[in-house]
């Protein structure tokens, strides 16, 4: 696999590739100037395995690099370097796990030989563990056959009350269940039904799916709200709010018990054509939530005008925050923002107790994470449910 280094410093891009083949790396590309570097990565980006990148660089800067890096679609490794301090290093190298890049590392400016070596040999070891997720163009055809066929499936993870534990409603999160290859994660096709035009055929697939299982649910006796993922083309279409208030009639399902999830960094690209179709979904009653908070760019007057009723904070502040507080300095405010906003809050992400006490104590409202439950068949959910009861009760009484 080829290496990747980005600098304009031309003399750091020199030392650093010495330094590497150095230590026995061949296949080393050097750029100067990182639009060469994207336009490389974007047209052979399964040949390269590692990307070097420097923070500062005067057209382009390291956070919106990683951006770019993200809608390629990138999945190799990463390192970052830097003259910054090892704080803003951290905050990039976060940005860049809530785009699903993985860093495997940061070098801050000047370093050794053994700090790289140490870098590398990290990197090397977590490659080994890292699943081998082959990043796989899917066509047009697949695509839409995959919608028409029913082999997408909804997957539905539990978000539960901080204060009371009650299960107060799941997110659906969509799989494709490929015959005879397995379960395809959506971070390998939602963008391409996108570019394909083919989301809103898919969401409707979702949508549809889910609210008929929210009303099988309701028949159970589990009334719970039911977050589906919409993308920022779905708000496009002005008819889309009747299609869901629609759907929901049609199951009996109440519209207050709909939740729309958007993604808040792409949500801000054209703001007043959604704002439109915003509007009237709530107007007809369907909740809103604001996805992925904090790592996109609307501006807080942006929060106040446009009509949500939920945010969700990004996994990349939840998880560890119990442990940094650096990350406690971003979710204290933003959780006193919204709900200022008069908006519930929910965490995302949770995976430990730690951080679970944590979020709870700064009064968040629904939590949702690997500590709780991971996303699951909905006819997982029942079990889920008796065995989340128990563990409440012991987290308690052991409080
Ligand atoms: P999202 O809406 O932010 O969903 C949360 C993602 O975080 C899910 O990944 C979920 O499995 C994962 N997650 C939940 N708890 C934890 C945790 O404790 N730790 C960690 N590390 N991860 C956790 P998933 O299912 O791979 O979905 C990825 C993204 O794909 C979603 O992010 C959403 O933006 C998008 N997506 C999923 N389903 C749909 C859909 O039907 N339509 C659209 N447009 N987008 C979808
Ligand atoms: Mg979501
Ligand atoms: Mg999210």
């Amino acid at each position: 696999m080829r290496t990747v280094l980005i600098d304009d410093d031309t003399l750091a891009l020199r030392l650093l590739a010495l330094q590497l083949q150095h230590l026995g790396y061949g296949n080393i590309t050097q750029c100067a100037r990182p639009h060469e570097a994207l336009a490389l990565l974007e047209s052979e980006f399964e040949t390269i395995g590692l990307v070097f990148c420097d923070l500062q660089m005067p057209d382009i800067d390291g956070v919106q690099f990683v951006r770019h890096l993200a809608r390629i679609g990138y999945r190799g490794n990463m390192v970052l370097v830097s003259g910054e301090d090892e704080r803003i290093l951290q905050t990039v190298r976060k940005l860049a796990q809530a785009h699903h890049i993985d860093v495997l590392g940061t070098l801050q400016k000047p370093f050794s030989l053994t700090q790289l070596q140490q870098v590398l040999l990290d990197t090397a070891a977590r490659a080994l563990l890292k699943p081998q997720s082959v990043h796989r163009t899917y066509t047009i055809d697949e695509l839409q056959r995959a919608i028409d066929e029913g082999e997408l499936v909804n997957y539905y993870q539990p978000k539960v009350s901080m204060a009371t534990g009650a299960l107060v409603g799941v997110e659906t999160l969509v799989r494709w269940q490929r015959p005879t290859v397995g379960l395809v994660m959506p971070d390998q096709f939602i963008s391409r039904a996108e570019e394909y035009g083919l989301i809103d055929d898919l969401t409707r697939v979702v949508l549809a799916t889910a609210i008929r299982q929210a009303q099988l649910w309701r028949d159970n006796g589990l009334d719970l709200h039911i977050a589906i993922n919409v993308s920022m083309d779905n708000l496009a279409a002005l008819n889309f709010p009747d299609v869901v208030a629609q759907l929901a009639r049609d199951s009996g399902v109440a519209p207050t018990q709909v939740v729309l999830e958007v993604t808040e960094s792409r949500l801000m690209h054209d703001p007043c054509a959604a704002l439109d179709v915003l509007t009237r979904l709530r107007l007809k009653r369907i909740g809103l939530s604001i996805d992925d908070f904090g790592t996109g760019h609307s501006s807080l007057a942006q929060l106040r005008d446009i009509p949500f009723d939920e945010l969700k904070l990004d996994r990349s502040f939840i998880n560890g925050a119990s442990h940094d507080s650096g990350l406690r300095a971003i979710v204290e405010p933003t959780l006193d923002m919204a709900r200022h906003l008069g908006m519930r809050t929910v965490a995302e992400g949770i995976e430990t107790r730690d951080d679970w006490d944590l979020l709870r104590t700064c009064g968040c409202d629904v939590a949702q994470g690997y500590f709780i439950g991971r996303p699951m068949p909905a006819a997982e959910l029942p079990a889920w449910h008796s065995s989340w009861a128990q563990r409440w009760q012991e987290m308690n009484a052991a409080a």
